[in-house]
């Protein structure tokens, strides 16, 4: 009691993170533009090499070991001084950050953003056995819980919930609450089915399978869904919520919120009008209220100013209003893709995390 460590709440969070080249990248012979030292991340125009623009981010994360090829054809040590990051590290990092202090109470919040393709879904839910923060998440949550030999100190309720956001729309596709160790099979089960990134082989999760939702909302297998044209204009959102109980009558909630966001890439108004269209200006809008909510929270922290935060403008940051600002702490995974084809809107991806700053 009051020698509790405070959570850094002077602003938010930013890290970056490059993923390693696709096959499409190296089929075309694509070169880096991006480079990093230490926690600057420099972008070079693939027309013109000597127009770099550099940010600097809370963290940098580097995904190439070895030697690359820049943009001006020369081979340059991948990622000079930054920290080359596995998913572990990543966790490490981000994820026990997002835990630490959501034990102490305050409401966490881990967003990826990023255009479609650029590493949004391996960092936060990860494929296969590149299990993503999600997951870790939960795993470490439970473990906590399952392991507390602290009499004064019971846990009285934990859930877990995912959300799918679609054009505005929200769609929940899990919702449980139920001992700690049933939840646990639940979400891992769960990830497993619907984004890969659970830990259980397939045989074993059809037993189980059952647990986890309803007819209504059977996960549909990743692979199918990415043929669907909702898959990049989607978001999901996964909470945690958990209560504590502890002597002298206190008792402590949060939750932890963690945003796979929809593509940033801009939507191609390809004179298609309707339905295509309509989703168009929905993903913007969450996307673009997002944006000025965690700007508008970064400069009340820097500038100690009171301002109007646009919270009620999109589904997604309404839901997100309690755990954006105020008793809580907000990360930002900005995920960018190494090359040249993909400058344009790597570097809006870059701005876009320099506004949160
Ligand atoms: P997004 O969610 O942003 O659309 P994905 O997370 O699906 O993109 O990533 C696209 C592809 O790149 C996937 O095949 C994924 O496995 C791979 N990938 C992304 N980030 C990394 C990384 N840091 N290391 C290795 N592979 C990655």
């Amino acid at each position: 009691k009051g020698k509790e460590k405070m959570p850094n709440l002077d602003s938010v969070k930013v890290a970056v993170r490059v993923r390693p080249f696709n096959q499409r990248e190296k089929d075309a012979g694509s070169q880096c533009v991006i480079s990093m030292n230490s926690n600057c991340t420099t972008i070079c125009d693939p027309r013109n090499p000597e127009n770099r623009k550099s940010f600097t981010f809370d963290i940098a994360y580097w995904s190439h070991s070895g030697f690359i090829k820049n943009a001006d054809g020369k081979f340059i040590p991948g990622g000079l001084g930054s920290r080359y990051a596995d998913q572990m590290k990543v966790f490490n990092d981000l994820g026990q950050g997002v835990l630490d202090n959501a034990w102490q109470g305050y409401n966490a919040t881990l967003l990826a953003y990023g255009q479609t393709g650029s590493g949004k879904s391996y960092s936060m839910i990860g494929y296969g056995a590149n299990r993503g923060i999600i997951p870790i998440v939960c795993e470490e949550l439970f473990r906590v819980i399952n392991n507390n030999q602290d009499k004064n100190k019971q846990y009285q309720q934990v859930s877990f919930s995912m959300l799918e956001i679609y054009n505005e729309q929200v769609k929940m596709l899990i919702s449980k609450q139920c001992a700690p160790s049933s939840l646990k099979i639940c979400v891992d089960v769960f990830l497993f089915l619907f984004f890969g990134g659970g830990k259980y082989l397939k045989g074993e999760t059809e037993g189980i399978s059952k647990l986890v939702t309803s007819p209504a909302t059977r996960p549909m297998p990743r692979t199918d869904r990415l043929n669907s044209p909702s898959d990049s204009t989607s978001m999901y959102l996964a909470q945690f919520f958990y209560k504590i109980f502890l002597e002298e009558n206190i008792t402590k909630q949060s939750s932890i919120n963690m945003v796979d966001l929809a593509g940033s890439e801009r939507q191609k108004v390809s004179g298609s009008e309707g339905d295509r269209l309509r989703e168009g200006t929905a993903v913007n809008l969450s996307l673009t209220t997002l944006g000025n909510v965690i700007s508008s929270l970064a400069e009340v922290a820097v500038r100690k100013r009171v301002l109007h935060i646009p919270y009620r403008d999109s589904v997604l940051t309404k839901l997100l209003q309690s755990a954006l600002g105020g008793n809580s702490r907000t990360i930002m995974m900005a995920a960018l893709s190494p090359a040249d084809i993909c400058y344009e809107e790597t570097l809006s991806t870059l701005r876009y995390a320099e506004r949160a700053k």
